[in-house]
């Protein structure tokens, strides 16, 4: 039996993906690896759909909001943070251990941020300098609607920062289009690469605003990023390895087309909402604006995710996720992003129907024998 890998990140990897990491390594500073870091970058810039800058580093998502936090403010700068999950709420307190003074506008769990929300914390806090969104909140399968939450902060006129380490490569996402100015994610999702790098999209305003920005920082730098990659480098020793990995993982995008791969997304979202509805459970994030790339749902009445998850383990080979936070173990996770198609989710809903069978056959005999 082998594993049904369905974890939202982790996520499996692509052959392609695994040739390439068995690549020797090359001089950092040579021909070789500028021309690729250069069409690493060149292709990013597409997939973001932008003009501007893309920049990696080595890291994993989390770099994401501590690059964000000390290349575009300064201690004290009052921030908006949008928490709809585990995730935002993990933004919002990156910010106020940098000592910036984070204003939090709270959604339940499960739903999502509306831009009428938005729009009116935005008003009671109109000295704002930038908003924290998350794309996809990964710990309750959610999707905000990005698009009309930036046309709300573009009103106001703050700062974008874009937590889109669930959704970049997988979800659409107009960087330019949308006037989003610095989206960041994570190579272990949808990038179809292993965890190790942070990647970020920086736009004109972004950088307006890292001149103005008055934290220390080195490692993090923007501008020595920038410099570095004008340059086809990176400021450090780069990670090769990821980098020939998410070079191949990149080109993949491109011949599959990021229409196509959005579409993908799409296709896999559903199929999964609907497997799990015919399986006789229920949805936690309200269909709406249910994510495409992750799903979150509850197990039977009676029946812990623990107990769920480790049936689905050990008799079928489904490696999922629970919940996180308060909902570490009312919630099951299937994530269905980057490598992922239809037969292997099939193959997982199928078994999550059989273990859901078993599961309610297992709770009926032992309600008849207590
Ligand atoms: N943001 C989101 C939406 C995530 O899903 C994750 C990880 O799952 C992170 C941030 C943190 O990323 P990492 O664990 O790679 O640091």
């Amino acid at each position: 039996m082998g594993t049904n890998f369905r974890l939202p990140g982790p996520t499996p990897l692509p052959p392609p993906v695994l040739a390439a990491m068995r690549r020797e390594m090359i001089p950092h500073r040579g021909p070789v690896f500028r021309t690729m870091f250069r069409e690493v970058l060149r292709l990013a810039r597409e997939i973001h759909r932008t003009d501007g800058d893309v920049l990696i580093w080595p890291g994993t998502g989390s770099a994401g909001w501590e690059a964000a936090i000390v290349n575009l403010l300064s201690p004290g700068d009052p921030v908006l943070a949008a928490v709809c999950g585990a995730f935002g709420d993990r933004f919002a307190r990156v910010g106020v251990a940098f000592g910036l003074d984070v204003r939090r506008l709270d959604v339940p769990w499960g739903e999502a941020v509306t831009p009428s929300a938005l729009a009116r914390s935005l008003i009671e806090h109109p000295d704002v300098k930038a908003v924290f969104l998350t794309h996809n909140e990964t710990s309750t399968g959610v999707t905000n609607p990005l698009p009309e939450l930036a046309v709300t902060v573009r009103d106001h006129g703050a700062v974008i920062v874009v937590d889109a380490v669930s959704s970049a490569g997988a979800l659409p996402l107009e960087t330019a289009g949308w006037g989003l100015d610095f989206v960041f994610s994570g190579s272990q999702k949808a990038w179809m690469c292993p965890p190790g790098l942070m990647i970020a999209a920086v736009g004109a305003r972004a950088w307006e605003a890292h001149a103005r920005s008055r934290f220390p920082r080195f490692f993090w730098d923007l501008t020595a990023a920038k410099e570095s990659a004008e340059q086809g480098m990176t400021p450090t020793t780069p990670p090769l390895t990821l980098l020939y990995a998410y070079h191949a993982a990149l080109q993949m995008i491109a011949a599959e087309g990021l229409d196509a791969v959005w579409r993908r997304h799409a296709a896999l979202g559903k199929l999964t909402r609907d497997g799990v509805v015919a399986a006789g459970l229920r949805l936690f994030a309200d269909p709406a604006v249910a994510s495409d790339t992750v799903t979150a749902f509850l197990p039977p009445e009676g029946v812990t995710a623990g107990a769920l998850l480790e049936v689905l383990r050990r008799d079928h080979g489904v490696e999922a996720q629970g919940g996180q936070g308060h909902l570490a173990d009312r919630l099951v996770r299937f994530g269905h992003m980057g490598w992922a198609h239809e037969p292997e989710l099939r193959d997982a809903l199928g078994a999550l129907d059989r273990a859901v069978a078993v599961l309610g056959r297992g709770r009926r005999a032992s309600a008849e024998t207590g």
